[in-house]
């Protein structure tokens, strides 16, 4: 009888036990139910990214979108106390420039380092803050048909030269898109003949700089510009396109992809990190291992039409595979980080909206 009372009691003991143990563990189990996402991927399609991450892992995601500017000055007025998770840019030169900031929280996932190509990701640095790279884009040439000669235009140079006057239009150079490519060209020829290169632009553009890259190559179809800068996934994402006038538009335009014998053509990434004070920290590194996983990756490869940056997965795109390979410029991100001061200023000097 004595036994079996101290038995009980014991049992009672173990349950108060493992229900106090269990306590933290609920918690975290609902604390990883929701993740915060600072986002500035502009991309309609990326619905489907994050529906499927729901689907998978029951985590809800909370959207804040805004371009990558926005969303670093948001970053900083909110210091210790955002409650922003994953932070994603579109753009190297934002990632540097936000490691340098300090946004991003160091983590360590061997299945991300197996993953992400290490010139795709920040260096390892153990007090360093660390983002990794998921798909890359090129920046590339369109040109009209009717009213220019594909070899006129077949580097980023040509475009400033006298044979391409009044028939170049860019969107604005204050862009991160622009100012990369500008920070990567002054890493290869220097600021002054960079300079040079801006100034002539100025000089050959059919109009000022506006609109994003998609109304560049509007205006490259209607024949209000010659000849148009453009990341690739806006040109493919009309070469895929069924309706139409997106189709009339194709069927108006070539594109090159510029600096095939000399540098490359320019690329540029969209990536991110875990947010240094990130509330759901385990939620956030799980996002990030499911953005580097084979559904996610070609996910950006034939949803997004971006080349995925895990190098074994399967890219299932047509329009991606029209465009075939290239020779890809090869400078370093931080270099084209460190530039996009100097880039600013020189597009400053000459007019460059
Ligand atoms: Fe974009």
């Amino acid at each position: 009888m004595a036994n079996q009372s101290i038995r009980k009691y014991l049992g009672f003991c173990t349950l108060l036990l493992s229900s106090v143990l269990a306590l933290p563990l609920q918690l975290h189990a609902q604390e990883a139910k929701e993740l915060n996402l600072y986002s500035a991927r502009h991309y309609q399609t990326d619905e489907a990214l994050y529906s499927d991450f729901t689907k998978k892992t029951g985590i809800k995601i909370n959207r804040i979108e805004a371009d990558d500017n926005a969303l670093a000055e948001r970053l900083k007025s909110e210091g210790a106390n955002s409650p922003a998770d994953v932070i994603l840019m579109v753009d190297a030169a934002r990632l540097w420039r936000a490691q340098i900031d300090g946004f991003f929280k160091p983590i360590h996932s061997k299945y991300l380092e197996s993953r992400i190509p290490a010139n795709l990701r920040s260096k390892p640095d153990p007090e360093g803050s660390t983002w990794f790279g998921f798909s890359t884009r090129a920046r590339l040439v369109v040109y009209n048909k009717a009213k220019v000669n594909p070899v006129d235009v077949d580097t980023y140079e040509k475009l400033a030269e006298p044979m391409n006057k009044g028939k170049v239009c860019t969107r604005s150079g204050a862009h991160p898109y622009m100012l990369s490519l500008i920070g990567a060209m002054i890493e290869r020829r220097g600021e002054a003949a960079t300079e040079e290169w801006a100034k002539g632009m100025v000089g050959n553009m059919a109009r000022p700089p506006r609109g994003g890259d998609t109304d560049q190559i509007k205006a490259v179809a209607s024949g209000e510009c010659g000849v148009a800068l453009t990341n690739s996934y806006y040109l493919v994402r009309l070469l895929r396109s069924t309706k139409p006038e997106d189709q009339a538009i194709v069927s108006k335009i070539g594109f090159v992809w510029p600096n095939q014998q000399t540098t490359g053509t320019h690329i540029n990434i969209a990536g991110g990190g875990v947010a240094k004070n990130a509330p759901h920290l385990r939620a956030a590194i799980q996002f990030l291992e499911y953005l580097a996983s084979d559904s996610a990756q070609e996910y950006f490869a034939n949803g997004n039409n971006e080349w995925p940056a895990v190098k074994s997965v399967k890219i299932e795109n047509e329009g991606l595979k029209m465009l075939g390979p290239f020779k890809a410029e090869n400078i370093s991100i931080a270099a084209i980080g460190k530039n996009q001061i100097a880039a600013q200023r020189l597009l400053d000097r000459v007019g460059y909206k």
